[in-house]
């Protein structure tokens, strides 16, 4: 027996004899020759008593993983032994050893190979497929096992919860003949759950956007793990406001500010496109000054050079009064509530605070516009997790990045059929930096 090349090989259990090397063609690499090195190989696997009459010799040919970029053909001589144990009722059975199972064609460690390169290494079903040389089924079983061993049944407990929302697919309808209404089979909405404080990325995902959904999938964790939770980041949705506060009634509600800010420059420019049908008759066009500053009127100021805020402000004042001075109030407005949001992570005292949200309170009643009142409304309702987010600086970016990655996952997988599956691939993608996966050489 080859020590060396058995060594060099490493399928345990069975030992080297001989190497043949390579034939002329381009695909063709050595032929191994096995023999078994371990006497478990013999062990019955129905009563588990080691046979000792043999009956034949057979040849099987598993294929492997490629050996120095070489694939080798494997060839194991094996015995076919018969069970002579009388409650027994197995007569024959060939030898097997863990890398190699009875009637298995591939090595186990090459059909986790194909599993770990999808849901660790980031590729497709079909793309491990094909450089592995094996077909799609076996490479989406072997991702499916993959997941179960490296993903935890339940997650490990969280301190800052994400929950978001994201799109799927089509909505489903059927119609109930009784009551001749449609009711939906299939929701295109689907939430997910985040973990923002540690690297466990997804945790998990529900179908629907409802406070059932929601409650559903908090209810299925521990009671340790939701006394554990400390903060909820969430957009501005009341479902989630609602369902939370139902399941996790402890926990410190936060929403993010990027949802804020897009309601301030949604309101403006709902102003500016109002009073421009107003004034001018017709939308905005090219030679409109408040047209051409659409884009620039939704920058924060803080990251505009002066060079282009002051011309700004100037052509705005230039613009009709009844456009101009309406525009220019709305833009001073969002102003004062990012200059409110600007105080987050920077331990803000309660009087500035207060003293920044007057100030956009006021310029808003002030302006006496309906878009920038219902701003000011809505700051108003969410103003304790708005105040939660200026205290802890906790944002939900983290479950926007996550439904970034569901996107990309499915783009590349041409879409799922099934949810389930697609839920494993976006979990292990997302939890593939905690794991060790993404670390340089
Ligand atoms: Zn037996």
């Amino acid at each position: 027996m080859d020590h060396d090349t058995t060594l060099l090989l490493g399928l345990d259990g069975l030992a080297v004899t001989k190497v043949v090397a390579a034939g002329d063609g381009p695909q063709e690499g050595p032929v191994v020759y096995l023999a078994t090195a371990d006497e478990r190989a013999r062990l019955c696997p129905q009563c588990g008593v080691a046979a000792v009459r043999m009956k034949e010799w057979v040849t099987t040919r598993p294929r492997d993983l490629p050996v120095a970029g070489r694939c080798c053909a494997l060839r194991w001589r094996k015995r076919r032994w018969c069970c002579d144990q009388a409650s027994c009722s197995r007569r024959t059975f060939t030898e097997q050893v863990p890398q190699v199972p009875a009637r298995s064609r591939l090595t186990t460690r090459l059909r986790q190979a194909t599993g770990a390169a999808v849901g660790d290494g980031g590729r497709t079903v079909i793309q491990s497929a094909r450089d592995h040389g094996v077909s799609w089924p076996i490479v989406s079983a072997a991702f499916t096992e993959h997941a179960r061993r490296v993903l935890p049944a339940q997650p490990a407990p969280v301190a800052v919860l994400g929950i978001d929302e994201i799109r799927r697919g089509r909505p489903h309808w059927v119609l109930d003949e009784g009551t001749g209404t449609w009711t939906t089979t299939v929701d295109r909405w689907h939430t997910g759950f985040v973990d923002l404080s540690g690297d466990q990325g997804l945790l998990g995902q529900v179908e629907g956007r409802t406070v059932a959904a929601v409650t559903g999938w908090l209810d299925q964790r521990d009671a340790a793990w939701r006394t554990g939770v400390a903060f909820v980041a969430i957009d501005m949705c009341s479902i989630f406001k609602s369902a939370v506060r139902a399941a996790l009634p402890h926990v410190t509600l936060v929403v993010d500010h990027f949802h804020v800010v897009q309601l301030a420059n949604t309101a403006l420019t709902e102003i500016r496109r109002r009073l421009t049908v107003q004034v001018r008759g017709r939308r905005g066009r090219k030679g409109n000054r408040e047209w051409e500053l659409r884009n620039r009127l939704t920058r924060s100021a803080a990251r505009m050079h002066a060079r282009q805020l002051d011309p700004m402000v100037d052509d705005l004042q230039a613009l009709p009064a009844r456009l101009g001075a309406p525009i220019l109030a709305a833009w001073n407005a969002k102003e004062d509530l990012l200059d409110l949001l600007a105080l987050a992570r920077t331990h803000p005292d309660r009087t500035v605070i207060a003293e920044r949200l007057f100030r956009c309170y006021d310029r808003c009643a002030a302006s006496g516009l309906p878009e920038l009142e219902r701003l000011a409304t809505t700051v108003e309702t969410w103003w304790p997790e708005i105040l939660a987010f200026l205290r802890t600086g906790i944002t939900n970016a983290g479950s926007e990045g996550t439904n970034r990655v569901i996107k990309t996952t499915a783009r590349d997988a041409y879409g799922f059929r099934n949810p389930e599956n697609q839920r494993l691939r976006t979990r292990c993608t997302t939890t593939r930096r905690g794991r060790g996966c993404l670390n340089p050489a």
